[in-house]
């Protein structure tokens, strides 16, 4: 396993099936296999309770290596470490400020991850050069136990191609990854859908470079000074975080966003999804439960319209609740994408609370193709450099 990549071939990759409800002990018995992976320098797909990660030994460049390579991953984009007890910062982190520990104490075990001076333990593939490193801890049973089980800390992005939207269940991670890694533990659903919170902790106030799973309001109850990073992260500045000047979240067709007041929403994808069937386009809808139960009557009416189109919908959840709806977000893109859609429409959220960390996704998945509807809110949190 600790060959060079090239005297490897081509991983087969061996597919395990743990119960998260399971008792610590259990469960860190049931990973033994994989956590010799990790230690051998292999790469094994893990269930958070963010989004499925790919990881490998943090401490080992050419673990590091793999992931990049299994991922098609731009090497100038850093990795997180995750860790499974306090203990292990001190060997990842330089030093450790009281703000950023006060944010530790309150949300680890969880969806936080703070950006803190490195050790040099840290290889530089880890952090892209980065003299910061980023660390988390995540909550999730299967992680936890993986990460105590391996021993070392577990350098982990998203288990998606490079790009792509991120993995919520072991499908979407064999789906993208079958082949390319050493190892899937299938642990069900990831249950928050969307990534962790980045915070960068080494600059004054503190800056979330990031939305997340947990939220601006949450981390301004421990640190009320914290700022949210908008604009500057275009694709020719030096950007805050490396990960932000890349193409992201895209599902393979084109999507566009519809912002505004959500009876002129719902209008405008009705007219673009008419458009579209007109054109004998297949027609995907990300939407929420009310907006598809509002369209339900229109879209039968509609749908046998056009020559060959069709619409699609992906129900992703409730929109008076964003947990639900951040959940169902990558699912429903990759559901609108195995339907094989020319076009996807979505619909867009209230940025507040988890509804931050949601449109920060559904702005970058579209890459740009926001279509402004009447009674947009005014919320520069979203601000349209954002999605750079
Ligand atoms: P992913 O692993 O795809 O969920 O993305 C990790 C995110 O953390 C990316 O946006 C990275 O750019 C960001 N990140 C990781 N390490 C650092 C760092 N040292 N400084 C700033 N951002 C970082
Ligand atoms: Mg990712």
């Amino acid at each position: 396993m600790s060959d060079a990549p090239e005297k490897r071939g081509k991983p087969t990759t061996v597919l395990i099936v743990v119960d998260p409800s399971g008792s610590a002990e259990r469960l860190e018995a049931e990973l033994g296999e994989a956590a010799r992976v990790l230690r051998d320098g292999g790469t094994v797909a893990f269930p958070t309770e963010t989004v499925y990660g790919l990881g490998g030994n943090a401490l080992d460049r050419r673990a590091v290596a793999r992931i990049f390579a299994a991922k098609g991953r731009p090497q100038d984009n850093p990795l997180i470490v995750h860790i499974a007890d306090m203990g292990a910062l001190g060997s990842i982190a330089s030093s450790v400020s009281p703000g950023a520990r006060a944010l530790a104490d309150r949300f680890w075990p969880g969806p936080l991850t703070l950006i803190l001076p490195k050790s040099d333990a840290i290889p530089d593939e880890v952090t892209a050069g980065l003299d910061s490193v980023a660390v988390r801890m995540p909550s999730h049973p299967v992680a936890a136990a993986l990460i105590r089980a391996a021993g070392v800390p577990v350098a982990a992005p998203s288990a998606n191609i490079s790009g792509r939207p991120s993995p919520t269940s072991a499908e979407h991670v064999w789906h993208d990854m079958a082949g390319r890694i050493d190892m899937l533990v299938d642990g069900g659903s990831a249950d928050i859908g969307v990534e962790s919170t980045v915070i960068d902790m080494t600059c004054s106030p503190p800056m979330i470079l990031r939305p997340g799973g947990i939220t601006l309001e949450e981390i301004r109850e421990v640190i009320p000074e914290t700022v949210v990073l908008t604009g500057g992260e275009g694709l020719d500045g030096p950007a805050k975080s490396p990960g932000l000047r890349h193409r992201h979240y895209s599902p393979e067709a084109q999507m566009w966003l519809v912002i505004g007041e959500w009876d002129a929403q719902v209008d405008e994808i009705k007219s673009r999804a008419a458009a579209g069937v007109r054109l004998g386009r297949r027609v995907g809808l990300l939407v929420s439960t009310e907006t598809a139960a509002k369209l339900c009557t229109w879209i039968r009416d509609c749908g046998g319209e056009g020559p060959a189109g069709e619409i699609i919908v992906a129900e992703i959840g409730s929109r008076n609740d964003a947990s639900q709806v951040a959940s169902g977000l990558f699912d429903g893109m990759r559901r609108l994408d195995a339907a094989e859609v020319d076009m996807m429409l979505a619909e867009s959220y209230d940025a507040r609370g988890m509804g931050l960390a949601i449109m920060n996704r559904l702005m970058r998945a579209a890459g740009g193709r926001i279509i402004r509807v009447q009674g947009e809110a005014g919320n520069d949190l979203i601000s349209e450099k954002s999605i750079e």
